[in-house]
């Protein structure tokens, strides 16, 4: 079998890189940015910062921040006419995972024709993704998505129903700029969730199915970051070091998920439109039974998360997957992450129909062990 592994992403990291923006913008070529946002990084005074480094460079910018949580098709055509109307000839995405990946959705659009659904990754789209797209800047706020190092964007279309998965390597921004700085503020629910989707990115990369040992040694580092430092950014926000090593676990969770992931990521893409459950969230909650299903079939993997998680090496593999279950659920318990679906809001009644939708995402072929409508059901009602 030949495999392809790419880590290309240029990534400017440390406390105060948003100041290396003019120097990027630069050496890209852009003249006038669109800077794509949404309203509570805007309240954050997170996109004041950025605007204070393009105004005292003199770069001219606009700004579309109306980007809302899980952004629609919709969103990202109104994003392209704010670019249009502009005149702009770059983009700059600066939020949590759904502004960057409206900020991609723009950027492919700038020049790719419209409808975004022949883009969708389930029907091979990125076979369309051809033409030279406009340079993009990726600023996370979070430490979570990693959307600042991938090669695909989620958008809501009404044409699929679902949260749609546009894959295409050019579609990886030109640089990220990873400023931990940024994440101070947020409160620690959030940090939470965002932090566990972090986590899941890098356990469900170690443990899907494939051959990708760069992608495990990623995945290694960020579930052992994870393991140390997300109580840590939890409970005080200011922790520095704690920030710095998060937004890490971050990138190095969606470097490793160009390998797979699995059936939590199935479950959580159902649970957001569904139930309106947050993306961390809805993996924290599932992640630990989605490991116990998984057990048998990736104890080797799931083995090496409970070493990287702390636990004393064995030569007893079964009783170290089984050990791996155990300090996830310890560590969203810890985190504040409640333990059922039903404490998230989710009601009995949607369980069928978030069974139906999370077998139609692609996720789950990636798992370990094969996944059959039943089992996703299955998996649904333990949870819940
Ligand atoms: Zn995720």
């Amino acid at each position: 079998m030949i495999t392809e592994m790419s880590f290309p992403t240029r990534i400017v990291f440390g406390k105060g890189a948003v100041r290396e923006i003019p120097n990027h913008l630069a050496r890209l070529g852009v003249k006038r940015p669109l800077v794509v946002t949404d309203r509570g990084v805007v309240a954050a005074g997170l996109v004041a910062r950025l605007m204070g480094v393009l105004e005292g460079a003199k770069i001219s910018f606009a700004t579309f921040d109306a980007v809302e949580a899980n952004p629609t098709g919709e969103t990202v055509v109104r994003g392209l006419e704010a670019y249009r109307a502009g005149a702009c000839d770059g983009v700059i995405g600066i939020g949590g995972g759904s502004p960057v990946d409206a900020a991609k959705g723009v950027r492919l659009l700038a020049t790719h024709p419209l409808p975004l659904a022949q883009y969708d990754d389930a029907k091979d789209g990125w076979r369309l993704v051809t033409n030279p797209m406009p340079p993009m800047i990726a600023i996370p706020t979070t430490a979570g998505t990693g959307s600042e190092v991938g090669r695909s964007f989620v958008v809501m279309l009404p044409e699929t129903g679902r949260k749609t998965v546009v894959f295409a390597p050019p579609l990886m921004p030109s640089v990220a700029v990873c400023d931990p700085e940024l994440t101070y503020d947020l409160p620690p629910k959030i940090t939470a969730a965002t932090g566990m989707d972090a986590f899941t990115h890098n356990l469900e990369a170690l443990c899907a199915k494939g051959f990708h040992p760069l992608a495990d040694a990623l995945a290694r580092k960020g579930i052992e970051l994870c393991g140390r430092y997300l109580l840590r950014a939890v409970k005080n926000g200011r922790d520095e070091e704690a920030r710095a090593h998060m937004m890490i676990a971050a990138i190095t969770g969606a470097a490793a998920f160009q390998k797979g992931l699995g059936a939590s990521h199935a479950l959580a893409h159902a649970l957001t439109p569904v139930a309106g459950v947050h993306h961390g969230l809805a993996n924290a909650i599932v992640l630990p039974f989605v490991m116990e299903f998984n057990l048998g079939h990736a104890a080797a993997a799931l083995a090496e998360a409970a070493v990287a998680l702390g636990e004393p090496p064995s030569a007893d593999q079964d009783h170290l997957a089984r050990r791996a279950v155990e300090r996830v659920r310890a560590l969203a318990g810890a985190a504040g992450i409640p333990s059922r679906l039903r404490d998230a809001g989710v009601k009995d009644s949607q369980l069928p129909l978030l069974a139906e939708k999370a077998y139609e995402d692609a996720s789950h072929l990636a798992n370990p062990r094969p996944c059959q409508p039943a089992d996703l059901a299955a998996l649904l009602h333990a949870a819940f």
